[in-house]
């Protein structure tokens, strides 16, 4: 990559993929190609697929586009169910397939500054168990990528309604949460009450200036805040009453929110959503399973997510791997903007500071669940709770819903989000910081 082009790039360095060949993002996705790529996967010679007497597109009946078919067990066509792979990459090699298919799990984004953001898509297995190579190792992927993609829309953010941050600086801003995120001396519940207040300071309008033209005393200021008041956001959330069912009823509703599985959903009558709907209702009671709205989680009948997270002990040291996810998606600025669900920067920061708890209640759930397997470890169960959460993470329109980001604003606000952090505090967890060495960029 040449010097300007390094320059354009923006990723976090501490990201690895390497296919494991699983399979499973050849069922995840509706898989867009083009009348091109439609052609030229049809003039091909693919053993098992006679493209002269059937076909294995269909279009879309809500846009032009076109979509490979899915298998009954809800596969792409082309997979082979027998050895997990594609049978257009066996017979002819990667570069004839889709965009789509070529760019999972690759999530890159051209801004209107000119600059390209790259993080790669943890409700991939390998993602997010970190496995493989470094994305640093992958840069001419990313270049390759970019010229495919440099065409469509440029990508652009705001800090808030009533403040529009120019993109510098809120790039510098979101440094300083990653920062605050990745720092190794403060543990995970007191840094995302540091992040939640500070966003809460800077949503006023007296104090909006701040986060306009700020400079390298943005981050060293806050930082220093940190390593110096650290233990007292420990303190206020301990002294924090417990959660009350007002807002366990709300964090599960939200919960239900980053486990769903929309494209199962999305073109559904509202009657065929009802039955759903009221298994979501019984979640929101406290006493249904997650696996009935998600058949990727675990069976958590008669669990209670934050109970079941303040009895969780999983070890500070898995928290890394979501820290990482954070540091991603900060790096590139992949939880707000256009043309996402163009969440503004302080509602994306909510977004990502809610789905922490979240994420550990999940992975808390899978591994005192009734089905958990013997092979299940605490760093399996995070890795596989971000994998669910990762999978709606800023691109259900759930989360664009008014009503929902009220919710969330309200969860991560002062009076309520220590509470939940709470679940973070249980003393039978090691509470000395993370021993793992995580990059700063
Ligand atoms: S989900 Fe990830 S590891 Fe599995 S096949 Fe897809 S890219 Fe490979």
């Amino acid at each position: 990559m040449n010097k300007k082009n390094e320059q354009n790039f923006l990723f976090h360095t501490d990201q690895s993929w390497t296919c494991l060949g699983c399979g499973e993002c050849c069922g995840m996705w509706d898989i867009p190609v083009t009348k091109k790529e439609k052609e030229r996967i049809e003039s091909l010679d693919v053993p098992g697929f006679d493209f002269e007497n059937e076909t294995f597109f269909t279009p879309d009946p809500k846009s032009p586009g076109i979509f490979l078919i899915k298998k009954k067990n809800g596969k792409c066509a082309f997979l082979d169910d027998d050895d997990g792979l594609c049978a257009i990459h066996k017979k002819h090699g990667e570069n004839v397939k889709a965009l789509a298919c070529r760019l999972y799990p690759f999530h890159l984004l051209h801004w209107k500054d000119g600059k390209i953001s790259v993080s790669f898509r943890f409700d991939c297995k390998a993602v997010s168990r970190n496995s493989g190579r470094s994305i640093t190792q992958q840069t001419r992927q990313m270049r390759n990528f970019s010229k495919e993609l440099e065409r469509g829309l440029k990508s652009n953010a705001k800090y808030n309604k009533k403040t529009k941050s120019s993109l510098r600086d809120l790039r510098m801003i979101a440094d300083t949460y990653k920062e605050i995120m990745l720092d190794e001396n403060s543990s995970l519940a007191a840094k995302l009450h540091y992040a939640a207040s500070l966003l809460e300071f800077h949503s006023s309008r007296a104090n909006s200036s701040f986060v306009v033209n700020v400079d390298n005393t943005f981050k060293s200021d806050t930082m220093t805040y940190l390593k110096e008041n650290s233990p007292l956001f420990e303190i206020t959330i301990l002294a924090a009453p417990q959660p009350d069912k007002l807002q366990n009823a709300v964090f599960n509703y939200i919960l239900t929110g980053y486990v769903r599985v929309d494209e199962t959903e999305v073109g559904k009558s509202v009657l065929k959503r009802f039955p759903r709907a009221k298994l979501i209702l019984s979640i929101i009671a406290g006493g249904g399973s997650l696996a009935s709205i998600n058949p990727k989680c675990p069976d958590t009948s008669g669990q209670y997510p934050l109970e079941t997270l303040s009895a969780s002990t999983i070890p500070p040291e898995w928290e890394h791997l979501m820290t990482r996810h954070a540091a991603a998606h900060l790096a590139s600025l992949h939880m707000c903007g256009s043309p996402g669900l163009n969440l503004s920067f302080e509602e994306g920061m909510r977004h990502l500071l809610l789905m922490q708890p979240i994420t550990l209640a999940i992975a808390a759930m899978i591994l005192s669940g009734p089905q958990k397997q013997d092979s299940m470890t605490p760093e399996l169960a995070v890795a596989d709770a971000i994998r669910i959460t990762d999978h709606t993470f800023y691109r259900s329109p759930f989360f664009s819903m008014k009503h929902v980001k009220t919710m969330i604003k309200w969860m991560t606000g002062p009076n309520v989000f220590p509470s939940i952090l709470r679940g973070l505090m249980n003393p039978n967890k090691q509470t000395t910081p993370n021993k793992k060495k995580t990059p700063r960029n």
